[in-house]
């Protein structure tokens, strides 16, 4: 038997359409696949709170698949390349494999490694399947990087399909012999205090979680997608996006999925539509690293934001005063998860009402998202700010209060999350502030004591943020 091969898992914890997984299989006898946790290698992408209980759990169910194919999972931390190397040593690999990742600072450790791992005589095989393009390969007709949705993704419907996914390997052979295999545990990726048990409802991280979740919005959801993506209260959206970000479940796989089982036609086109929302923000933050913390339209360089300040706890806290907001922002601290209708409303509040920077919602997103993704975070935050690729304009400012009414418009999603207002009636759910006052008293509802009064003038920080915006350069 020849030498086992190293497979370096990352953001593909996965067996099915995990091409370097099965190209180890198919090239050596015997495969070590490792996880090495290495936080300070990936920047700014690294995981936050939330996401690290979710690696955990994920690590766990990739470990548990491996072996009931007859495999482990090697857990390693610290330094990417000194880890590798000692595996070498210890076992003799003879290569390496992985699937490629685009983050700036994981893209540039990869290449890194590359060229000092085959120095060291390994070979190593890379593989694209974190998206459904590869980044540099859909450009305009002149060369250059897409700025604007929409010309991108009629690129890539134009361009030859992506691969079809593959099926796992049938065989993952004899695992290579390790003196210490290490343990997820042994990370310490969960906090010392359980607070977690709203994401642990909310969740099933993990291969398996991800292919049930699939099923279940390909059987019903997504039909209406188009129709009621924009309702949190309702289950209208797939909510894969942890899976994908980890690598749970490739991109690959939803694709071949929703486009075969689907009925074509509003439903999975819409759908389609934002996983090519995905792709775009990756092959930008690919193209254009540095957005990551400058704003994208250089005109917002000097655009007087806040960074820190007594709104902004408020606002994370979810107790800005405004239903919506606040339910939202209760929403990703108990499950990890908010829903995209959401993100855009608390987003421009912050930024634009607030006049607090991108930078400050998207460093709390990373922390509680447990779908925080560099690539999609940065782009939805510049988006918001207007000065991002593609960017709603600065001047289309929300509404709160009108995007409450529209989009929860029996006010269940507040009342899912915000219960102090339960004494509330539909008419002001919204807008409490607007309630009269012996109507309050009557119904035992005290503003300022029972629910915050709004922190925030909405019109008229909504002509503040105008004329910020009117006298940049
Ligand atoms: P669905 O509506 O079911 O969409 C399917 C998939 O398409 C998603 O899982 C996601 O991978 C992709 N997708 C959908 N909408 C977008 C979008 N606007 N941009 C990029 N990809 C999209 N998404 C993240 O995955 N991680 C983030 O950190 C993140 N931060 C965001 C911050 C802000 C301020 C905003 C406005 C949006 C952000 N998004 C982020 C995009 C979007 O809100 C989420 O992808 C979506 O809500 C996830 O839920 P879902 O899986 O049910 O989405």
């Amino acid at each position: 038997m020849g030498p086992p091969a190293i497979v370096w898992l990352r953001r593909d914890l996965r067996l099915t359409d995990n091409p370097a997984l099965s190209a180890a299989c198919e090239a050596a006898g015997r495969i070590l696949p490792v996880y090495i946790w290495a936080p300070e290698e990936e920047g700014e992408g690294a995981p936050g709170a939330a996401q690290r209980w979710w690696l955990h759990n994920s690590l766990t169910a990739l470990d548990d698949g491996l072996r009931r194919a007859g495999s482990r999972l090697v857990i390693r931390a610290g330094d990417s390349l000194s880890a590798i190397r000692s595996l070498v040593r210890e076992t003799g690999a003879g290569s390496v494999y992985w699937n490629r990742v685009y983050e700036p600072s994981m893209a540039e450790r990869d290449s890194r490694l590359e060229q000092a791992l085959a120095s060291d005589g390994l070979r190593v095989e890379t593989f694209g399947s974190q998206l459904l393009h590869e980044p540099g390969r859909i450009l305009t007709a002149g060369g250059k990087a897409f700025r604007v949705f929409t010309p991108f993704w009629k690129a890539c419907l134009a361009a030859p399909p992506p691969p079809a996914p593959i099926a796992p390997p049938s065989t993952l052979g004899d695992p290579a012999d390790v003196a210490d295999p290490g343990s997820v545990a042994s990370l310490g990726l969960l906090p010392g205090i359980a607070w977690y048990d709203g994401m642990e409802a909310a969740w099933i991280p993990g291969e398996q979680g991800a292919w049930d979740r699939l099923e279940t919005f390909v059987d019903g959801p997504v039909a209406d997608y188009g129709r009621k993506r924009d309702y949190p209260a309702i289950d209208g959206v797939s909510r894969l996006s942890p899976y994908l970000h980890f690598g749970e479940l490739s991109v690959r796989s939803v694709w071949q999925v929703v486009s075969s089982r689907a009925a074509s036609g509003g439903g999975s086109d819409a759908f389609l539509r934002e996983l090519g929302w995905r792709e775009f923000a990756h092959h930008v933050l690919w193209h254009f690293p540095e957005t990551v913390r400058e704003p994208m339209n250089p005109r917002f360089t000097d655009y007087p934001w806040r960074d820190d300040g007594p709104e902004l706890s408020a606002w994370q806290e979810g107790r800005t005063g405004i239903p919506v907001v606040d339910a939202a922002m209760r929403q990703l601290w108990r499950t990890g998860w908010m829903h995209n209708r959401l993100r855009m409303v608390v987003a421009s509040l912050l930024v634009k009402n607030l006049g607090y920077s991108w930078r400050a919602g998207a460093t709390w997103f990373r922390d509680t998202l447990v779908d925080a993704d560099l690539a999609n975070n940065t782009m939805g935050w510049q988006w918001s700010a207007g000065c991002g690729a593609d960017a709603a304009p600065f001047f289309r400012i929300f509404n709160p209060v009108l995007q409450g009414e529209k989009f929860d418009p029996d006010g269940s999603f507040v009342r899912r999350y915000v219960p102090e207002l339960r004494k509330v009636p539909p008419r002001f759910l919204h807008k409490p502030w607007e309630m009269p006052a012996d109507r309050r008293a009557r119904v035992g509802f005290g503003l300022g004591r029972d629910y915050p009064e709004p922190i925030v003038d909405l019109k008229a920080s909504r002509q503040a943020a105008l004329d910020a915006f009117k006298a940049l350069p």
